[in-house]
């Protein structure tokens, strides 16, 4: 296989070019077509002389990520892309425009093997990780087709972005690289089930990334039924690494609860919630749950939703509940490759 060219950060692409025998200077220039003008083919490249072009094609690939079906809802403006990687996985991402600027959710594996009871993009299984670059070409890809500059990136798609860390913190370094997008890091968030030492590490990283805590269940047991992950990592560990975040980068943890009808949305859970939230300076993003055709979990409604937010509310704690995007559109997550993945495979291996 090809080297992957857009997966080097500059000091990297440097290297690559002394070992192609040219000057410092032109990885400046391929850096800059990779990044900021977003080039997928050599060929695009037109200051550089035709024979380095053909040296580098040669022994490099740009692997741009290709459109495969775009979704647009009347109802916002959000966009849904099911993109097709170069050997043929399936993955989505969504563009979704609010009054702050542009905002693009990302996906970081094809498949998950986390297994989250209510989540569509774990159904088939992790089929590989992504690369930094097939991270990127999600938002250049997006970029190019909408004519639209992203500002915000959240890496909630498909995946566990900390069961791919490598690739993921190397993504997060050439999207936030002054030579290309530039994206600031406080605005870009990551989503996490909750993998502690990779949790740790990350807060090592001294990164200025939001984390988003899946926490879903208000005590270890209510949260292990939910999420197989929590039977590896317990919540007093989940908590605690995500206390040594806050402390080490200074930024404020999100912590994500989907509600599920009946499941997780009674009083006592509110009250658990407000024991273990209170004493953190966090925010709580409440994600009433999206139906997911395999499973058989029930939405609070609207009403219901509300109750138990102003009931964490009245206990001091800051909540929000997500505002729903593009729900005529395939709007739950990971629900479009699945629809694909059906249309690909006999009805009797799904
Ligand atoms: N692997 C990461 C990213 C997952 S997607 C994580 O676990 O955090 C982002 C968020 O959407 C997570 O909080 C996830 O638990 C939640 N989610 C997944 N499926 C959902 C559904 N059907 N309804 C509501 N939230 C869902």
């Amino acid at each position: 296989m090809k080297k992957d060219i857009r997966s080097y950060t500059y000091d990297e692409l440097k290297t690559q070019t002394a070992h192609l025998g040219e000057k410092p200077f032109r990885a400046g220039q391929i850096y800059k077509w990779l990044h900021v003008k977003l080039a997928d083919t050599f060929d695009e490249m037109t200051n550089l002389s035709l024979d380095l072009r053909e040296r580098l094609k040669a022994e490099y690939e740009i692997y741009p990520v290709e459109l495969a079906e775009r979704q647009i809802s009347k109802l916002d403006g959000t966009n849904k892309f099911l993109f097709r990687l170069g050997d043929g996985n399936m993955v989505e991402s969504v563009l979704m425009k609010y009054r702050h600027g542009n905002s693009v959710c990302i996906s970081s594996q094809a498949g998950c093997r986390m297994g989250c009871v209510f989540c569509a993009s774990t159904i088939g299984g992790l089929n590989r990780n992504l690369t930094a670059s097939e991270m990127l070409s999600q938002i250049y890809q997006i970029q190019k087709l909408t004519e639209e500059r992203v500002s915000n990136v959240v890496v909630m798609g498909t995946g566990e972005p900390l069961d791919n860390y490598d690739n993921f913190v190397k993504f997060i370094h050439l999207l936030t690289d002054e030579h290309g997008l530039n994206i600031s890091q406080r605005n870009v968030t990551v989503s996490t089930c909750g993998i502690v030492p990779r949790i740790l590490d990350l807060a090592e990283e001294k990164m200025q990334i939001t984390l988003a805590l899946s926490l879903h269940g208000s005590t270890q047991e209510k949260r292990r039924r939910l999420m197989p992950v929590a039977d590896r990592y317990r919540l007093e560990e989940v908590l605690s690494a995500c206390d040594t975040y806050f402390e080490k980068t200074g930024r404020r943890v999100t912590y994500e609860y989907s509600l599920v009808h009946g499941v997780n949305d009674r009083d006592e859970d509110a009250r658990e919630l407000v024991s273990i939230l209170k004493p953190r300076n966090c925010h709580l993003n409440l994600i009433p749950v999206n139906p997911v055709k395999e499973r058989h979990f029930v939405r609070p409604d609207r009403e219901n939703a509300l109750n138990f937010k102003n009931k964490l509310e009245k206990s001091g704690i800051n909540v929000t509940i997500r505002r729903e995007m593009g729900s005529d559109i395939d709007g739950a997550c990971g629900q479009l490759r699945r629809r694909y993945a059906e249309k690909e495979m006999p009805a009797d291996e799904i």
